[in-house]
């Protein structure tokens, strides 16, 4: 007998009749899942996977657009597993271990990560970043993550391209790179549509139904679906949950604007993301195409009014202030030229972390949101918590640091090197 049907027998034979007649002809839709996930987007896709690998019986995903295409294809794609929040090393580690063999991770051929095992180098100078460094490294090296501390002509031989002269400290993470996030969100998709989970494209979600407080379906363009679980991984689009329920969802908008610069040198697949927390923007670089320079600012973004990510302007006078800082440290690129650029939104919490798990307040509800520019390397792991926690099953790390509630406690879990994706 399925979750369901106990459900009904529970609730007397009468309701039940009721509630079946209501379920087929009041404006519903025939087919009622066990769990309903709102959003396709990296998080989604991956909370679906792991639903059905977990045996979460009927799953559908409601997706407003199409798989992949929100805030996930603006990703930079960057793996690693440094934070100064040390409860996010978890799960970033965990997660590349699934990025790692992707296609056997999801039990899929077809499945592909894009995966580029660069390594991931990391620097500061002699200033207020460079204690935050040595302590995050430090923690890192305690829970076994491979790590190297490098001299400057060794990571000169890393990143021939790059100057070192002025770093105090540097550290490099082999077992770090980057992916392609519109693949890891098609992917999972499509694993788990292989193992038997609907999606459903074009299908926006317009709001929850509840019965005595708890989650009974959800209303959406094309009528209602009935399920006793609902998961959001709506990102910037969170605060649609306030609208519908009235909990809070400290969650803000912020675009950002990524540059691929060419230079006169390459910056090849073969050399490291590269973190310089010296420079004003706290810069991030990676290869783009083998060749070009993908560079975006670490901190603080244009804040949107409200949830959209479509894309933004982007000034000469930006290009020009990044294009030098980027030239400050990779002396070449002083000539370099803008290839392409595009704008991305960032759902920022107050202190730059998501929130992930139930709502005490909505019984029924789980949430994943707020990942504040830092979500993709996280993917696997919170897909895969996510779904345990929407299962009543144990979770692989505790969730109570990411706690809603940790707003109105005051227990933020802030990063050491201030308000930035880098946490
Ligand atoms: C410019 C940029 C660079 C980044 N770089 C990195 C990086 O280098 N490394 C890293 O780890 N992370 C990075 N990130 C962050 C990472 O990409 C995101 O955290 C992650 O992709 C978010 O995935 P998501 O599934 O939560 O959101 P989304 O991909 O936005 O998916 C949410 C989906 O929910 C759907 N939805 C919302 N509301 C409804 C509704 N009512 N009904 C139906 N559907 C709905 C939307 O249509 C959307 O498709 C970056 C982000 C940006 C913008």
């Amino acid at each position: 007998m399925d979750q369901r049907c106990v459900r009904l027998a529970a609730i007397g034979p009468a309701r039940a009749r009721l509630a079946i007649l209501t379920s087929t002809y009041g404006h519903s839709n025939m087919y009622n899942p066990d769990v309903i996930v709102i959003g396709a987007g990296v998080i989604g896709s991956s909370v679906a996977w792991h639903l059905a690998a977990l045996g979460a019986g009927r799953v559908l995903v409601l997706e407003r657009g199409q798989i992949g295409n929100g805030t996930s294809s603006q990703s930079s794609g960057i793996l690693r597993t440094h934070y100064s929040v040390i409860e996010n090393v978890e799960l970033a580690r965990r997660s590349w271990q699934a990025f790692d063999n992707f296609a056997a991770y999801v039990g899929d051929e077809d499945a592909a990560a894009g995966l580029v095992k660069c390594g991931y180098l990391i620097a500061a100078p002699e200033g207020p970043k460079l204690e935050p460094l040595r302590a995050a490294l430090a923690a890192q090296v305690a829970t076994g993550i491979p790590l190297e501390l490098l001299t400057q002509a060794q990571a000169s031989e890393r990143l021939p391209i790059c100057r070192f002269d002025d770093a105090a400290l540097i550290g490099f993470e082999p077992q770090a790179g980057f992916a392609d996030a519109t693949l890891v969100a098609t992917s999972f998709a499509r694993a788990a549509r292989r193992r038997g989970v609907k999606i459903m494209e074009g299908v926006a979600v317009q709001g929850l139904v509840r019965e005595n407080g708890r989650i009974t379906g959800v209303e959406t363009s094309q009528g209602r679906f009935n399920a006793p679980v609902v998961v959001s991984a709506q990102n910037i689009w969170a605060t649609e949950l306030s609208r519908w329920t009235g909990i809070e969802t400290p969650v803000k908008p912020e675009r950002h604007a990524v540059l691929a610069l060419e230079g006169p040198e390459a910056y090849s697949y073969s050399m490291p993301v590269y973190k310089d927390l010296g420079s004003p923007g706290m810069l991030y670089c990676r290869s783009y195409g083998g060749s070009q320079m993908l560079v975006s600012e670490g901190t603080v973004g244009e804040t949107l009014s409200e949830p959209d990510n479509e894309q933004g302007d982007i000034s000469m006078d930006y290009v020009v202030e990044v294009g030098a800082q980027a030239a400050e440290r990779f002396p070449s690129f002083e000539t370099a030229g803008l290839a392409s650029s595009w704008t991305g939104v960032y759902d920022v919490t107050p202190d730059w972390n998501p929130v992930l798990g139930r709502v005490d307040d909505v019984p029924g509800l789980v949430v994943g949101f707020g990942f504040s520019g830092h979500g993709f390397k996280l993917s696997p792991a919170v897909g895969r918590v996510l779904a345990q926690e929407a299962l009543g099953l144990p979770t692989d790390v505790s969730l109570a640091p990411y706690a809603l509630e940790r707003f109105r406690s005051g227990r933020l879990l802030t990063g050491s090197y201030g308000s930035g994706a880098v946490s």
